[in-house]
């Protein structure tokens, strides 16, 4: 279904987010119909450029990062969509020649696809220069704060210029297919949400894992951490997801005001229930410090941590977190783990066996329901776990290859006007209000992050996490 017409600007549109995701995605929702055909698309950042350079650039992206199936013609016609400016975004240059693109009675959207020390300049721009208006949408780009300070200031920042209802703070994760299907599974079946509290679930488990080092990120992940960079944003709105109470409608406000009440019911977590790593050499790789050219760093490129939520739905369930950089498969996974079975009828020769809901989000986006059967042949009662698996892409077809990516998603739920899967900026500040004394624990005591060795499943203090209490942790595959 086509979204209405619309102006979306792209400030940082030369930028490597631009080219890889945002350019690509937006010719992918053009090949399926969606992007109206009057519809424009334009460019600003600093470069000086030639429309038809930029044009050249979007058509090189477009093929390097995620061409799909297309008519002749369809590439060229998307083109002419396509404009450039070059824009100061700090000083004065280049704001009438972007105005004279934008059309009356259209949506106009924003996106800031640039630094975050940017947002406040052009935020006020926008508004000054008379190019944005009350019904004007803007996107902005994580990293959204770098602790609860600078997140407050630039919430205030932007508020100054732009309603709540106008800000789009991406968060990707929220994008993907299968991070929406988790509300679908949980509050369209019948079958789980009775079952989705402390007296069923044992526990569960948020992991993800990357196989990649910092690489060309070194100086600016070396200021941040797998805490800010994962935990805080992605892994956090997983936590949400997973545990929030059922909104009474799927609308924005609905869904986030469930959601920062889950933030809001975390308890500080103790400095014994959380493990810090730091990868090493390994293969024909250097080690972290070298990475990022730091050979005193103690920046974490690996957290688990084990996360209690103190509300009546999850007291007594704990939510084992974890992410990594350099490990050994690229995965990622929410594991519902839940309580054996009050007695066993066959015995303790038939196994322990457990039901387990896992939510994968890479690779095979899908969901798998381990269930325990009989282990077929004569051998007697024996119990063994089998997978009810739902790939998505075997269970509804080859029509899935036309699923759009995260971004694509997204971008298409600014011109719709739906916020859902947005976060809100309260929500934001929640979760650094929460991630903000951790991190300053660490800092005070002085924490040196564990090395650990590339190709596993992290430091071996992160095993012990979880073996302490009984458990342990899903194979990273
Ligand atoms: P980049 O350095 O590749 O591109 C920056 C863009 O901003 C360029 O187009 C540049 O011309 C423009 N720019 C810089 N200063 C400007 C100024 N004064 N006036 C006008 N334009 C100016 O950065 P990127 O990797 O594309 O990232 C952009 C934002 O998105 C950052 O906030 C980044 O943290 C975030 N982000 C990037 C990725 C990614 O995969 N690259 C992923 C998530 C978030």
């Amino acid at each position: 279904i086509p979204v209405d017409s619309f102006d979306l600007v792209i400030f940082g549109g030369t930028g490597d987010l631009a080219r890889r995701k945002i350019l690509p995605g937006l010719f992918r929702r053009y090949c399926a119909g969606q992007v109206p055909p009057e519809a424009k698309i334009i460019g600003a950042a600093r470069s000086e450029m030639s429309v038809e350079e930029f044009r050249e650039m979007v058509r090189a992206s477009i093929e390097e990062f995620g061409s799909t199936p297309h008519e002749p013609g369809q590439l060229s016609s998307f083109l002419e969509r396509v404009h450039y400016e070059a824009v100061d975004a700090t000083g004065d240059d280049g704001w009438e020649a972007l105005k004279s693109h934008l059309r009356d009675d259209t949506i106009r959207a924003f996106y800031f696809s640039v630094g975050p020390s940017l947002f406040g300049a052009i935020a006020e721009r926008l508004r000054d220069k008379g190019l944005a208006d009350a019904e004007s949408r803007i996107v902005v780009e994580k990293p959204f704060g770098h602790d609860l300070a600078s997140a407050k200031s630039l919430n205030a920042t932007l508020a100054q210029h732009f309603d709540e209802t106008q800000i789009y703070r991406i968060d990707h994760y929220l994008g993907k297919e299968t991070v929406q299907n988790l509300m679908a599974v949980r509050f369209g079946n019948m079958l789980f949400e009775p079952l989705w509290n402390s007296q069923y679930v044992d526990h569960i488990q948020i992991t993800v894992a990357e196989t990649v080092g910092v690489g060309g990120r070194g100086s600016y992940y070396d200021k941040s951490g797998a805490m800010r960079d994962m935990v805080q944003n992605h892994l956090m709105q997983l936590l949400c997801l997973i545990a929030m109470e059922p909104p009474a409608k799927f609308d924005p406000d609905a869904v986030r005001d469930e959601k920062l009440k889950v933030i809001r019911a975390l308890d500080p977590v103790e400095p014994h229930h959380m493990v810090r790593g730091q990868y090493a050499a390994g293969g024909d790789e250097e080690g972290y410090r070298v990475h990022v050219e730091n050979e005193k760093s103690r920046t974490e490129s690996f957290v688990a941590m084990r996360v209690n939520i103190s509300n009546w739905r999850w007291a007594g369930t704990p939510f084992y977190l974890r992410t990594g950089k350099r490990l050994r498969a690229r995965t990622s996974e929410i594991a519902v783990v839940f309580k054996d079975a009050p007695h066993s009828i066959f015995g303790a020769d038939a196994g322990r066996h457990r039901n387990v809901l896992s939510i994968r989000l890479q690779p095979n986006e899908g969901m798998t329901l381990d269930v325990t059967i009989k282990e077929p042949g004569p051998g007697g009662m024996r119990l063994v776990d089998v997978p009810l698996d739902m790939t998505f892409a075997d269970a509804l077809g080859p029509d899935t290859e036309a699923v759009p990516d995260a971004y694509e998603r997204l971008i298409m739920d600014v011109i719709r006007g739906n916020q859902t899967l947005f976060m809100r900026g309260d929500e934001v500040e929640a979760a650094w209000a929460w991630t903000d004394p951790i991190i300053e624990g660490w800092e005070a005591r002085g924490d040196v992050p564990k090395p650990y060795d590339p190709g596993g499943p992290g430091p071996e203090d992160s095993l012990m996490l979880l073996h302490r209490d009984g458990r342990r942790w899903r194979e990273i595959k």
